[in-house]
């Protein structure tokens, strides 16, 4: 984390409002690149093209960063530690996932925050209506819900093999090496957000709802979700372990129409290099 050297002026913090001083980061915290250097590489939603170097911030303030955000990001690490940030899947495989859940919802949220002010989009208010929660664990977000799903790698084909790149036509299995954080449904609505991050294998579904909705509302976006996502599992805010099972679903399940999106523009890249 380095101090960005010349702020705009009447710049404010995201989080709390003050004029700074600032700290410039990345949407991911910095631990993950450290272990990971090669994803420090992104899709530039404003430029439409690859990018090298992930996309970053700098209107947090450092107190906020210092003091409240990277006791989340302390605790991410641990999080992901314990389960094994690289860990491989194949489907039914148990999986027993151990969890604080305000301090792994409050962490999403955060991530998801940066994320959106990173990317070309505006923060929804509902997204913003958590700042509290996220820096001080203060009024707790209602009208949320938290999935998991834990994708399988997936079995490369002979056919695959014609296929794919010169470097992994010798891999007998794909695994999700990818970190991203993206809206579930192509057209946001107000009463609701709903929102993925994927960290390798572990694919978090966050649902936040207006609390001018009702339950059966939020029951049948839920329901349209996992009819998607059949093997998504609900992080319980009562308990703090959930006995699960890897998905049957695979990184090309879950990226598939993403991948197809962005297909020309990671051939120029590629090309460009
Ligand atoms: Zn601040």
């Amino acid at each position: 984390m380095s101090k960005n050297d010349s702020p705009p002026r009447n710049k404010a913090c995201a989080y709390c409002g003050i004029a700074g001083p600032f700290t410039k980061e990345h949407v991911f915290p910095n631990w993950l690149y450290n272990i990971h250097p090669e994803q420090n590489l992104g899709f530039n939603p404003k430029a439409m093209r690859f990018i090298k170097g992930a996309p970053k911030i700098g209107d947090v303030c450092e107190k906020c960063n210092n003091e409240y955000l990277s006791k989340l990001d302390e605790y991410a690490k641990n999080f992901f530690t314990l389960l094994g940030l690289d860990e491989h899947y194949s489907p039914e495989i148990p999986v027993l996932i151990n969890y604080d859940y305000d301090l792994l919802l409050r962490w999403i949220l955060k991530i998801c925050h940066n994320a959106s002010r990173a990317s070309a989009g505006a923060v929804p208010t509902l997204l913003n209506n958590c700042i509290p929660y996220i820096l001080y664990a203060k009024n707790k977000t209602r009208n949320v819900y938290l999935f998991v799903e834990i994708i399988s790698d997936y079995n490369l084909t002979e056919g695959d093999k014609k296929i794919v790149p010169e470097n992994i036509k010798n891999l007998e299995k794909l695994p999700s090496q990818m970190w991203r954080v993206g809206n579930i449904f192509a057209s946001p609505k107000t009463q609701y957000v709903a929102k993925f991050l994927s960290m390798n294998a572990y694919y978090f579904y966050l649902l936040l709802f207006s609390d001018a909705t009702t339950t059966m509302e939020r029951e049948s976006l839920i329901w349209t979700i996992k009819h998607q996502i059949p093997d998504m599992k609900l992080l319980s805010s009562r308990r703090k372990q959930l006995m699960t099972s890897a998905s049957k679903s695979t990184l090309l399940d879950r990226y598939r129409y993403q991948a197809i999106s962005v297909a020309s523009y990671w051939r120029e890249y590629q090309n460009s290099q």
